[in-house]
Formats: C-alpha cells, structure tokens, sequence
C-alpha cells in the first residue's frame, strides 16, 4: 500500500471516527433531553402521589379519630384543622343547617384554628361560631346544599353578606381586606340522605381539578360518617339503662323508676326505702394502687349490690363512687336491716392487692321521714354523710325532718358546708369545727363555739361567745313580736350562718383597715347572696332559713341590698339581724375603729329609726339593752 493509499485509508478512518462521535453527540443530546423530561414527570407524579399520600394520610386520621369514640365536637374540631397546611386550605368549617319558626338559619359546628379567623371574629366582634347565621335561598350555600354540588366561589364579600346580611359594609370591607385564599369551596353534608349542612373550604389556588374535586367529596363523606354514627351512639346511650362499667342500672333509669315508685306509694299509701351508698376513701385507691384498682372496688360494691337485692329492688350507680338501692314496699325497719347486711358484705369481702375496702351509708324511707321524694333522697345524703363523720364504715337512719331540733339542723349544715367543700376553709380547721360540732348534739355551747371558729375565719378580732349571745339577743327579740316557734327556730340558725358568705371574700377586704373603695363595697355587699345562692341553696332542708340570709342587710327605707325592698317587704326575722349584728359590730372592735359601750351603740342605732329599721323594732331592742345594762 502506497504512501497515498494510507492518508487515504487513514482519513475514511479519521471521518469514521469523526461520524461516530458526531452520531454519538445526537444520541446523548437526545437521551439527555428525554432524560430532562422524564426527570419532570417523575417530579410531578411524585408531587401527585405525595398529594394523594397526603390525602389518604388526613381520611386515615379522621377515620382513626372516629373509631376512637371520641365526642362528636372533638372530632369535627380536629377535622377542620387537619386539612389545613399542607394541601392548600387555608381555613374550613363545617356548618349545620337549621330551621325554626323563623325560617332556615346556619350555626358553625366547628371552625380551623387559624390567624385568619381569628382576625375575622375580632373586626366582626361576635365569634362566628356563636352567631346566627342566614341561610338565603339564592345564595350559593342553598345552591350547594339544595342541589347536592360542590360550589366554587371567588367573590368573599358576597360570601361574608350572605350569612350576615346586617352586617356593616366597611366592617365587610376591613374583614375581607387582608386575605390569602382566593377561592371558597362548599361541599354539601347529607347525613342518611337529609340535608344536614355545608363544608366549607377557603384554597388558596382559583381553580379545583378534578382530583382535589374527589377528594373533597371523599372528605365530605367522612364528615357525613363522622356525624351519622355520633347521633347513633348519642341515641344509644339516651336509651341505655345501665352503667358500662358495673352493669348496675344507671342514674337516668333510677330517677325514672323512681317517679313511677312515688305514684305507686302514694296510691297504695305503702312506703319505700332508699339506701344511699358512698364507697370510703377511693381517692386513696386510686392514688395507691392506679385507677384500675379503684374500678376494681367499684365493681365489688356493684357485684355485692346484686347479690343482695331482691327481684324487685333496683340497685343503680348513681355516678363514680355513688350508689343506690330502692327497696319497693320496705319500711326503715327493714331497710336497716337490708343495708347492714351490705356494709358487711362489702367490709368482709377480700379483693386483689387492694385486701378490704368499706362503704359508708344512709338510709330513708318516703312517707316515713318525709312525703316529698326530693327531700328522702336529700335525708338519705344527709345520713350517709353522717355515716362517713361518725368514722365511716357504718349505716345511718335518716331523722324526720319535723323531729330534727334546731340545733341539729345546725350542726348538720355546717357540717354540710365543711365536708362538701361548700367552702375554702383550711382542712385542719375543718376537721377541728367538725370535731366539735360532733358533740354539739348535746350541749348547745359546742355548736356556738364552732359557729365563733367560723366566724373567726374571716373576722380574727371575732371574739368567742358573740355567736351565742347573738343568738339569745336575736331570739329576745323575736319573742318580743311573737314569732311563731318555727321563725324563731329558723332564726336561730339563720344567725349562726347569716355572714358565711364573708368566707367567700377576698381577705384583702374584709381585713382592710382604711374605707373600702366603691368596687371593695360592692364586691363586700354580696355576701349575703353568695350565702344564699352559692352556699346554703345545695342544703334542701334549711330552704327557709335561706330568704332570712339573704335579705339580712335590707332597709326600712328600701335603700339596703341585695333586693332593695322595704317596710314589710323585709322578713321580720331579717330585720331582726340587721339590727343585732349592727349593735355587735358597734360594740366590737373594728380594723377601722374601736369598740364603743353599748350605751353608745344603742345611739347610734336609735337614730336610723325609720330609716334602717322599723321604728317599733328600735324600741323593743332599746328596751331590751336598756333592761340587760340595768
Ligand atoms: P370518702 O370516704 O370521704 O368518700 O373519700 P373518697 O376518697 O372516697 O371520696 P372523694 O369524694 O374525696 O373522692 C372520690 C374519688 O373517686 C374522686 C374520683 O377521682 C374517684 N372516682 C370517681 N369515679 C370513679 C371511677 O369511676 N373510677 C375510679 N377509679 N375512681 C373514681
Ligand atoms: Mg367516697
């Protein structure tokens, strides 16, 4: 081969090469391009299924969320704010329908947490979630709600004056000043084929694809789901007669049977029993041993419960630790006996790791201790509390109400008071006052000596013995004007307990050595309501002794409080304090003053004749003191 013939060859070759590699850079250019494209496939169906996986994640957490038997409110509560965020939605609610007589209206269910609303309901002042809202037949909610459709809207000002058509166009304005979404979705909820309301979806994108379109309507249906079987169980418990945990029947069938049990004794004129039992010292159980165990001695209570009544007895748990049995046709006799035999039930029975648990009770009988059911099952409280004071572990009888003295129906009301925590009052001090009110049965002079404990409470330049002279000076008094016995019993008490309020007060003002401010006095003016009202209401049997508190600071003249009456508006009994308590508290040192002689006091009270009390009072009270100081 010549010289030539190898340039020649080695060129084709060097063009050859050339070729290939050009051939090759089309090649790679291509792949790289496809490469690019299906590098943004890839991008967009990861963005999709990671849309998808979303989406699937927030229907897996509703649906966990409704097999945790959670109330209906939480469950929507955390439905709205789980499709916040990540997919786009800036806020939602979900809204029921509602009509009455005037017409159709909207009320929000449930709302997102979120800055948005949270703007919105303070330009708007009302929150959103406690308005009426309108439900206007042309808007686009009727429109999706009427005809089952999602609704896609961009215009917010209409969507805002829709539901509250009064409202002021520049609060509209301001409200709807500062926003991020850009469209409202509303999606229709049917629940068993009934219109029940509207779920509402402000995106932050204009438009809704097809897929977000079946997601919303999936999500719609969870909601549906959500809402149709909370009603369900609402509509099974309302028909359910018997405690979950012990079987016993529950509170709500116990009342019931109980009013049928009232007609029956009545017509038959034949009595029944209540036996009221409290499980002692659970807290302790609980505390101890966990929660469980605490169940555990609730259970043996209710087992023990059913093994001992008859047929025809109903044994319920009236709530936690609480029980009670209705013995149909028993008299007290037999009732005692029945709940003897379950106090030693309980006490002997050995339960795991815990070993022997006791119960406290009460035992009373209609038309025996009373003909008002209301105040047997108050009596059987009352005897069951007094089982647990006696040092628990024991049953009580009830006492009639017309045999009970005054002064036991003192001492169970502070009694009451303290152990039901009707008060802040120190536990030492408690146990202290109930120590001695637990022999206050028989000597008068503990029953006062509390009543001074009390008192000191909240006034620490209370001197002992003031409450028993009170109480002598008020009765005095009342003998004077010929009360009937009944008053002057219910006066009695009403002036051991008439301040009890004070013990409510914050001890800033009842301590305050200068005047108090406008605010202090107004504030100090509402003990006797908060006696009244907060203290003593929950006590039925001293229901008397309670209008006697409360109007303790009227005047004759209509200018006192709380009701502002006057003259013989006010109870005779309720003057009578006034006038006894203004004449102790001249008369005892003050953080503002010193004492002043009881010639003194009686001055000063001489000159508010007609004014704070009736002018004939202030005579027979001077007469009175005038007699005591000669
Ligand atoms: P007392 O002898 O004075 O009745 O004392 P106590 O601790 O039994 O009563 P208290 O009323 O002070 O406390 C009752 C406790 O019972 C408080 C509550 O947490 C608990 N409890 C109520 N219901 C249940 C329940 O269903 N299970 C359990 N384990 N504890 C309950
Ligand atoms: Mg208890």
């Amino acid at each position: 081969m010549g010289f030539f013939d190898k340039i020649k060859e080695f060129s084709i070759k060097i063009s050859e090469v050339e070729n290939s590699i050009y051939s090759g850079k089309t090649d790679y250019l291509e792949i790289y391009e496809r490469n690019l494209q299906l590098e943004k496939e890839i991008e967009q169906r990861t963005k999709e299924l990671n849309l998808a996986n979303k989406r699937i994640l927030t229907l897996q957490h509703i649906l966990d969320m409704m097999n945790s038997a959670r109330p209906l409110q939480s469950v929507l509560d955390n439905i709205v704010n789980s499709i916040q965020g990540e997919l786009g939605y800036l806020h939602s609610n979900i809204i029921k329908v509602d009509s009455d007589e005037k017409g159709k209206f909207m009320t929000v269910l449930a709302q997102s947490k979120d800055a948005a609303i949270q703007r919105i309901n303070d330009i708007i002042h009302d929150p959103m979630q406690k308005r009426r809202l309108a439900f206007a037949p042309e808007s686009f909610y009727a429109e999706a709600l009427n005809e089952k459709k999602i609704v896609q809207t961009k215009n917010f000002e209409k969507a805002l004056k829709y539901i509250l058509p009064d409202m002021d166009d520049k609060i509209v304005e301001e409200a709807l000043s500062e926003r991020y979404s850009k469209s409202l979705i509303i999606i229709p909820l049917y629940t068993r084929n009934v219109p029940f309301g509207l779920f509402c979806v402000f995106s932050s994108r204009e438009e809704l694809t097809e897929s977000e379109t079946d997601f919303l309507s999936t999500y719609a249906q969870q909601i549906e789901v959500a809402i149709t079987i909370a009603d369900l169980f609402e509509t099974v418990k309302s028909q359910a007669v018997t405690d979950g945990l012990t079987g016993l029947y529950n509170r709500r069938y116990f009342e019931e049977y109980l009013k049928k049990e009232v007609t029956r004794a009545q017509r038959q004129n034949q009595p029944f029993s209540i036996i009221g039992l409290d499980l002692d010292f659970l807290k302790k159980i609980n505390d101890v041993y966990g929660h469980a165990y605490g169940d555990l001695a609730i259970k043996t209570i209710a087992n023990i419960l059913k093994k001992n009544a008859r047929s025809i007895d109903v044994a319920a748990r009236m709530g936690g630790e609480e029980f009670n049995v209705l013995l149909p046709g028993i008299e007290s006799k037999g009732a005692m006996i029945a709940a003897e035999r379950i106090r030693k039930a309980i006490e002997s029975e050995e339960i795991e790791t815990i070993g022997h648990i006791t119960a406290s009770i009460g035992v009373a009988t209609y038309l025996e201790h009373s003909d008002n059911i209301e105040e047997v099952l108050e009596l059987t409280d009352q005897a069951m509390y007094m089982s647990k004071r006696n040092g628990r572990n024991q049953v009580t009888l009830a006492k009639p109400i017309t045999e009970t003295s005054w002064q036991e129906i003192a001492v169970n009301t502070f009694m009451d008071i303290l152990s039901k925590h009707n008060v802040p009052i120190d536990t030492g001090m408690a146990e202290e006052i109930c120590t001695k009110l637990r022999n206050a049965n028989s000597t008068k002079d503990s029953l006062y000596s509390a009543a001074d404990m009390i008192n000191s409470v909240y006034n620490p330049l209370h001197s002992d013995g003031i409450m028993k002279s009170k109480v002598l000076l008020a009765v005095s008094l009342a003998k004077r004007f010929d009360l009937p016995k009944e008053q002057i019993d219910n006066l009695r008490i009403a002036t051991l307990l008439y301040d009890i309020g004070n013990l409510m007060l914050p001890p800033e003002i009842l301590l305050k050595r200068g005047p108090l401010t406008d605010v202090e006095h107004i504030k100090m003016q509402e003990h006797p309501v908060i006696a009244a009202r907060e203290i003593l209401k929950p006590i039925s049997y001293i229901q008397d002794v309670i209008p006697i508190i409360e109007h303790h600071h009227e005047n004759w003249d209509g200018t006192g409080y709380p009701g502002k009456i006057s003259k013989d508006e006010i109870p005779m009994t309720s003057q009578i304090i006034l006038i006894v308590d203004a004449y102790f508290a001249l008369t005892e040192q003050r953080p503002y003053r010193s004492k002043l002689s009881p010639k003194e006091a009686v001055e000063i009270i001489k000159q508010d004749a007609g004014k704070k009390w009736n002018q004939a009072l202030v005579q027979e009270f001077v007469s009175l003191i005038d007699h005591d100081l000669n």
